[in-house]
């Protein structure tokens, strides 16, 4: 029996998520072993271009482009998710779990009738066993999950879980038209566009993580330095939003968003459990904080315990350095 894993790929402002590049070569290399397809499956309006670029990151494109679909809702992406899902019969579904996908894919597996495991950051298969890992509880416990049975169980990854291999062949576009349905009692009054920052924090390799500890929100100007430096983004805690000294789009943890950068920096940070499990995942963990006691340092790979008011200079001063060598 054919393995086939469908990626639903995630699109934002004409271009694709890195994530869902990240998971469409993920899905290669776990097909490449059972001799599979990897199907990107892209929904929205004006998708030519799109289609073009995931020919290098599948064996088939399915493009449903469609005025109705220019922007997202639950209920036009889930019919349409469902249609095709029901249709080609795929082994698994992938996705990202962005906002998006927090909205989507348990509503699509609920649907669907199938099993969703979200939020996971590994996947390996295991004889004929799929087997997800997964955070709990903040990162304290990385657990193995399985679906004991089920049709096209849903899977949903953090960013910057996978890396992204292009491929050299291009694979075929497929054009599908699906009747668009949208739910009566649904009716989209106002769309507020998230921040222009050129780097999505969800996506960012680099975050450098404010929390009250930075004290006002004009301290965070050597925050934004650093960011800049590195390309990276600037994110904050829930007290500093509170606050309101950062916009809620930079808010990581269990009410903002979770993120996995290579590094990730928090300063001023205590590292109470509703900010840690949203960054618990990040490749490289270093906390800057001048009580040596603060619960950020059991989860920092490295620790610096000062006043984050002498050290940010320095380290702005050191980055600064580095990149203009390299
Ligand atoms: C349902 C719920 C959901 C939540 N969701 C989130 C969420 O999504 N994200 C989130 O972040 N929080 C969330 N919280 C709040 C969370 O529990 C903490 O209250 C919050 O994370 C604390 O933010 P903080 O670390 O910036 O502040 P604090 O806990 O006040 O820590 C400030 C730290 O700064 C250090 N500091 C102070 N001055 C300096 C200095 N000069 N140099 C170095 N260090 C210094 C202090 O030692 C301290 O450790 C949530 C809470 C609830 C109840």
């Amino acid at each position: 029996m054919a393995k086939d894993i469908y990626v639903f790929v995630e699109c934002k402002d004409g271009t694709i998520r890195k994530a869902s590049l990240e998971l469409l070569s993920k899905a290669r290399e776990l097909t490449e072993k059972t001799f599979s397809n990897v199907y990107a499956v892209a929904v929205g309006f004006g998708m030519n271009e799109i289609a073009e670029d995931l020919k290098f990151f599948a064996d088939k494109v399915i493009i449903v482009d469609n005025q109705d679909l220019k922007d997202y809702r639950w209920d036009t992406y889930r019919g349409v998710l469902e249609y095709i899902i029901k249709k080609y019969n795929p082994f698994m579904v992938f996705g990202v779990a962005t906002a998006t996908g927090k909205d989507l894919f348990p509503r699509l597996a609920a649907r669907l009738n199938t099993a969703i495991i979200a939020d996971a950051i590994g996947i390996e298969y295991e004889g004929e066993e799929i087997k997800v890992r997964k955070p709990f509880f903040g990162g304290k416990i990385l657990s193995w999950m399985a679906f004991r049975h089920g049709i096209a169980p849903v899977i949903t990854f953090r960013p910057n879980s996978f890396a992204i291999e292009k491929r050299q062949t291009g694979g075929e576009i497929v054009e599908e038209t699906v009747e668009i349905k949208k739910d009566p009692r649904l009716t989209t009054l106002k769309l507020n566009k998230g921040s222009n920052h050129k780097v999505d924090l969800q996506e960012a390799d680099f975050i450098i993580c404010g929390g009250r500890g930075m004290k006002g929100s004009e301290h965070f100007r050597i925050l934004e330095e650093i960011a800049y430096i590195m390309n990276g983004r600037v994110g904050a805690s829930r007290a500093v939003v509170d606050s309101k000294w950062r916009e809620y789009d930079d808010q990581v943890g269990k009410s903002g968003k979770t993120v996995a950068p290579k590094v990730y920096i928090g300063c001023g940070i205590s590292g109470a459990l509703h900010h840690t499990m949203g960054m618990d995942t990040s490749k490289t963990i270093v906390a800057i904080n001048k009580d040596p006691n603060a619960p950020i340092f059991q989860y920092a790979d490295y620790g610096i315990v000062d006043d984050l008011f002498a050290i940010l200079p320095a380290l702005k001063e050191e980055l600064k350095k580095t990149k203009e060598e390299n």
